[in-house]
Order: structure tokens, then sequence, then C-alpha cells
């Protein structure tokens, strides 16, 4: 057996734009127009070089050595040492993949034609690739932490999200994906197999792991969610003293279930008068508090009144379970409102899911390839007709990426030389 005390050398990978594969080509010959054009770029997109902990940077940075990538047909890749604490930056041009034989347009590509709606099959043929090989680039982007990328772009930790969990299914198994988002931008993407609050605080702690060592004073303010038990007690077990609140869409759609033997039309009815009361709430026209306690009151009244006794007793109740959450939101009028944009990630990644039902194998990487398809969701730029188009969820909440080919974004925010 071999002696398995050899160094593990830190990864200090950087993806450098060169603009055009000839530039490279020339500037390889002529070490400082080399150094000069890597410091250059590192400089324009505001980022820092990842030296080793006792080094503040500053010093030379030279040329360290080279390798040749053989099946990328022999390219000459070089590194940069700097000359204080002698780390090692690995410098790969923005037309290599770490690791990997595709070229990066190809895989921007498929990838694109995935996050339109595409099956990773199609895509493949497409690409000319493996379904397995795209499958494994997913999963190698999933390698990289949410909140390191986001808070990379600029954007600060989320004082309110939403959370909420997709129930989906791999294989014959129900499987649940614990999600935070704020805006457009997923900031955690989980995989769990029960929905115990055990099992949510677990997948939720790590989203709050990674937010405390970026930011030690990390508080968040207030979290909405659509009320599930299991939710909330995680929320509540991570974030002690948070504001909890309800989703008031998802109220106004819980409404009818409430309403049981009663002619449709007086069902409808009570919904559209609970649709008024709720968005009078929402848009805070002078309702406060204490005056939608006095409604809601009034509202169950009026369902004993109208739907009979027993529906009154069923809304009255549900009423009583569901105001604090209610009230939480109306409080605090940073806190969001409805999960519509949880919802629309959900349904996002779940067309992805649904595409490729084959690869959800029990040996799979699944958190891997889950996480790297909320790198897609959060940096791929929204295509025609969309609100925003050309940006993507990271511009439109305020954040920077840095080139305006997304697919190098995610090359250059995922290198590991970075800090
Ligand atoms: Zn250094």
């Amino acid at each position: 057996m071999r002696n398995t005390t050899r160094q593990t050398r830190e990864n200090r990978t950087i993806t450098i734009d060169f603009q055009d594969e000839t530039t490279y080509f020339q500037v390889l010959g002529d070490g400082k127009a080399f150094v000069e054009l890597v410091m250059a770029f590192i400089l324009a997109i505001g980022f820092q070089l990842k030296h080793q902990a006792t080094c503040r940077g500053g010093g030379c940075l030279t040329r360290h050595s080279h390798y040749v990538r053989v099946r990328l047909g022999g390219i000459r890749i070089w590194r940069l040492q700097c000359t204080r604490c002698k780390a090692v930056f690995t410098v790969l041009p923005h037309f290599v993949l770490r690791y990997r034989q595709m070229r990066p347009e190809v895989a921007r590509d498929a990838l694109v034609a995935m996050q339109g709606g595409l099956s990773l099959e199609l895509c493949a043929v497409i690409g000319h690739l493996s379904p397995m090989a795209l499958y494994r680039l997913v999963c190698a982007l999933g390698q990289h932490s949410l909140v390191t990328v986001l808070t990379r772009c600029g954007l600060a930790l989320p004082p309110y999200f939403l959370a909420d969990e997709k129930h989906s299914r791999c294989l014959t198994n129900k499987v649940y994906l614990p999600t935070v988002v704020s805006g457009r931008v997923i900031w955690h993407l989980g995989y769990t197999e029960d929905a115990s609050a055990a099992a949510l605080t677990q997948s939720y702690g790590e989203f709050h792991r990674a937010a405390l060592q970026q930011e030690p004073a990390y508080r968040v303010q207030g979290i909405l969610t659509d009320g599930f038990d299991s939710t909330t007690k995680s929320m509540r077990t991570l974030f002690p003293g948070v504001r909890l609140g309800n989703c008031l869409r998802h109220a106004l759609m819980k409404l009818p279930k409430k309403l049981a033997a009663i002619a449709s039309p007086v069902r409808q009815v009570l919904r559209s008068q609970f649709h008024t009361l709720l968005s009078r709430a929402r848009q805070r026209k002078g309702l406060r508090v204490f005056a939608l306690g006095q409604r809601l009151r009034r509202f169950a009244d009026h369902v004993a009144a109208t739907a009979g006794a027993a529906n009154g007793a069923r809304v009255r109740q549900w009423f009583q379970d569901k105001k604090a959450g209610w009230y939480a939101v109306l409080e605090d009028p940073r806190m969001p409102v409805t999960s519509t944009l949880l919802d629309q990630a959900h349904n996002a990644i779940e067309r992805k899911l649904f595409a490729m039902k084959g690869f959800h194998h029990p040996g799979g990487s699944q958190q891997a390839f889950l996480r790297g398809l909320a790198h897609l969701y959060n940096l791929v730029p929204y295509q025609r007709r969309a609100q925003h188009v050309g940006q993507c969820g990271v511009e439109v909440e305020g954040g920077r990426v840095p080139t305006r080919d997304w697919f190098l974004n995610l090359q250059i925010l995922t290198s590991e030389g970075f800090r």
C-alpha cells in the first residue's frame, strides 16, 4: 500500500480572458507580457488572488513552470508563482475548461439549450457530446458553493429570503429540495430524502455555515415560508429570533380547501372577498396589524353566516394557526410578501430534472447536479421575450459579472485561485 502522506496542494486555478486564442499563443513566448496580461485582467474584474494565509500579496508574480494539456492538442498551460509566499497559480486561458476536453463554446451552447428546456440527451446530440459528459460538467459546476459565487458577484448575503422545499422524485423515492431564494437568485438548493425538521435543518444549515464563513456577522432579519411545520421549525433552530412570515398568496390558494360542502359560486365569492382583504393588507393602505386581526375575525363570522357554522369554525381555526405568520409579513415592510419567485425557481429546476430522469441513478451526485443547475439559474441571461432580457438573475439583483460571456463568467467565478 502506498503511504498517502503526500502533500495536498491547494487548488489555485484561475481562468483568464485573453480575448482571443492568438493573443494567448503570442504571449506564451514572452513571460513579462504574459504576467502583465494576467494581472491586468484580474485588476479589471476587481478580483484578488488567493495567496497563502500569511501573505497579503503585493509581491511579484513570476512564471513558474508550464505543462502541456495533451487532450487539448498540446496546449501549453503556464503557472505563476508569488515570490513572497510561493503560492502557485495555474492560469487557464478562457478557451480551456478545467479537466475537460470539451471546448467552452460547445458546453455553453449545450447548457443554453438545456436552460431553454431541451432534454440533456438532445442538448448532448446538438453539441456532439455524450449526455454523461454534459451531466458531469453540471456536477463539476455544482462542486462550487453558491454563496461563494454570488458574493464574488458583489451580492450581499440576503437579510430577507424565501425558504421552501420542492417535492420531487428520484427514481421511485420521494425527495425534497430545500431552497433559499432572494429575488431572482438561488442561494441554496439542497437534497434530502425526508422532510423531517432534522433533515431540513441539516440542509439549510449548509447555507447558514457557508454564509457565516463568508460574513461572520451575517444575521437574517426575516424569512417567508409556506408555513410547512418542518420548514418553520428548522428556520427557528438555525436562525433563533428571526421574523417568520407566511406567504399571503399561499393563504389565498388554501382558503377554498377550508370550505367544504358548499356551492361553488359561494366559495368563489368568499375567495374573492378574502383576496380583497389580503391585497389591501399587502398594499398596506392604512391597514395596520391590529386592523387585520379584526378583519380576519369578521371574515370568519361572515363565513359562518354564509357557508355554515362548521366552515366558519374551520376557517377561524386556520386563521388562528396562520395569522402570526401573516402579521410577521405586514409588520416589516422589507419582508417578502409572496413566494412567487421561489415557485418560479422551483418550476425551472423541476423542468430540468424532468428532462433528465435517466440520470437519477442511486450512485449519482444529485446534490452536485442540483447545485450546478442553480448556478445556471443564477448566471444564464434571460432569453427573448423575458422581462429582463439579456440580463442574468445576478445582474437583476444588482450584482456584477466579470465579462459579457455568461459561461466565461461561470469559469471565472468558480476558479479556486480567487479570493
Ligand atoms: Zn503571496
